[in-house]
């Protein structure tokens, strides 16, 4: 045996017992996820007035330090949060996107994690290398009404250089003064991307973002590189195939790209979808664990063993799913039958608090969709599509519509019931019939890009399916997916 082979099997057993002790730590967080999960943030519409309390809570901890470091328009509070004695500092932000909301949860319950008594080799670890610093929800404005934009109506990730916003300097500032090593840049996704040319959601993005349109990689670069492939090792375990990769395409604007430039090693991670978790908790639970083990690594210094090439082999992002899917169904027009694949997003509406929302549900796309994913896939082959028909009987309000057998209704191809009186506020209904007004006129049936889909499918003659406002129920079974219906006025 040379000795330079003898190196590379010293090196590799160095490599690998340290990653093994990071495998532990990274499974025990996972199992024991429960015990740390911030209770009271559990929906996305979470607002200011939810976290706040939290913060108020740590700065009481002599561990921790808090400091206003800034307000947004509407003069909520921008705080820093640090803790540790190390050298290196690491700066997390989250929610500059007012509606991606995710990271902010699992900062707080990586706090839970950093305020009890356990794990104490690993944070004893993390806290004397590294200085943790956090800015939760930067966009509280945006949080407050749900919407992406601030209060000033301008994507803060576009005001990297002009810095109009209250929040992007309070952003721009913090990161100078820290002059952080590693930042973390915390998004939520659309659930509509995929992993490229797979039916896998694109469960978490990663994004090193270039910062020339030379997509030059620098140390800095590297480094946040690194850290990805090795966060992506640890969602394959846990979402396997769940990931997708961010093009890389020098954006002058964004922060993620000019933290670069600056300096800090930036990192992209955008929260997508996961089948059957609508308010993204099973995510946010990845989001705890992979940030958190990120963190170790940096601590323990192991990710600097990683090969930047395995950063290409993620596979990029694509936006190819639909919540549901409907495969080769029969249509006819004009006396002709025609074969079509229909798409289906199920799409939110705010109630007026922006604390809860209802679907309302739009065909996205028809044709050979061949090419693209379902949440859910019906295989159609021999299903015709039909528009269901009125009850022909007109109730005096919503709740003896409630009290109606809405499977045989569905079952004789009934989807509206038209109603005497319907409250102005109520704009759904939470049993598988849509309401109809009085003077409402259900449109003619035709399958188009952007109505709202409302048809039964029948096999030979007989409704086999149903779909209410883009959900599809099994009429033999009873069952689906079912969340709301609608009230058309
Ligand atoms: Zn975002």
């Amino acid at each position: 045996m040379t000795s330079h082979k003898l190196t590379l099997i010293i090196c590799l057993l160095m490599v690998f017992s340290g990653f093994g002790q990071e495998k532990d730590f990274t499974s025990n967080l996972y199992s024991t996820y429960g015990k740390y999960k911030e209770a009271t943030l559990d929906k996305r519409r979470i607002k200011h007035n939810d976290i706040q309390p939290l913060i108020n809570k740590l700065s009481t901890n002599p561990k921790f330090k808090v400091t206003v470091v800034g307000k947004s328009i509407e003069g909520r509070n921008l705080s820093l949060i640090s803790i540790g004695t190390g050298a290196t500092d690491v700066f997390l932000w989250s929610q500059m996107h007012g509606d991606e909301p995710t990271a902010t949860q699992a900062i707080f319950d990586i706090f839970n994690f950093l305020t009890s008594g356990d794990f104490k080799n690993e944070k004893e670890n993390i806290l004397k290398n590294l200085k943790l610093h956090f800015l939760p929800m930067l966009n509280p404005d945006g949080a407050e009404v749900y919407q992406r934009r601030n209060t000033l109506g301008i994507d803060i990730n576009r005001d990297a250089l002009a810095l109009q916003s209250p929040e992007g300097r309070t952003l721009k500032r913090v990161r100078d003064s820290l002059d952080a090593d590693f930042g973390f840049n915390l998004h939520d996704q659309s659930t509509y991307y995929n992993a490229e040319r797979t039916d896998k959601p694109a469960t978490i993005s990663y994004l090193a973002p270039a910062f020339n349109y030379e997509k030059d990689i620098n140390e800095v670069r590297a480094n946040a590189m690194k850290v990805i492939v090795y966060m992506n090792q640890i969602i394959q375990k846990y979402a396997p195939g769940q990931v997708g990769r961010y093009n890389d395409d020098f954006e002058p604007r964004a922060f993620g790209d000019n933290i670069q430039k600056w300096g800090t090693s930036a990192i992209l991670i955008e929260s997508g979808g996961y089948k059957s978790d609508p308010e993204k908790q099973e995510i946010r639970k990845l989001n705890y664990v992979s940030i958190l083990s990120a963190i170790y690594s940096i601590a323990k210094g192991n990710y600097k063993n990683i090969p930047i090439s395995d950063y290409d082999k993620i596979p990029e992002n694509d936006r190819k799913l639909f919540d549901l899917k409907l495969n080769n169904l029969t249509y006819n027009l004009l006396g002709k039958n025609y074969t079509l694949d229909v798409g289906i997003h199920q799409l939110e509406v705010d109630d007026p608090s922006h604390s809860t929302y209802y679907n309302s549900s739009r065909v996205v796309d028809q044709g050979d969709l061949s090419t693209y994913y379902g949440y859910e896939t019906l295989e159609g082959k021999g299903y015709s599509m039909v528009g269901g028909k009125v009850y022909p009987k007109i109730l005096p309000s919503i709740k003896e519509v409630s009290q109606l057998k809405a499977l045989d209704l569905l079952r004789s191809g009934f989807t509206y019931v038209r109603v005497e009186n319907i409250p102005k506020s109520e704009n759904y209904v939470s049993f598988p019939i849509n309401v109809i007004g009085k003077d409402y006129k259900v449109p003619e049936f035709k399958m188009r890009v952007g109505v709202i889909p409302n048809f039964i499918l029948e096999d030979k003659g007989k409704p086999r399916y149903a779909v209410i406002n883009g959900f599809l129920i099994d009429l033999k079974s009873g069952e689906g997916n079912f969340k709301n219906a609608l009230i058309l006025r």
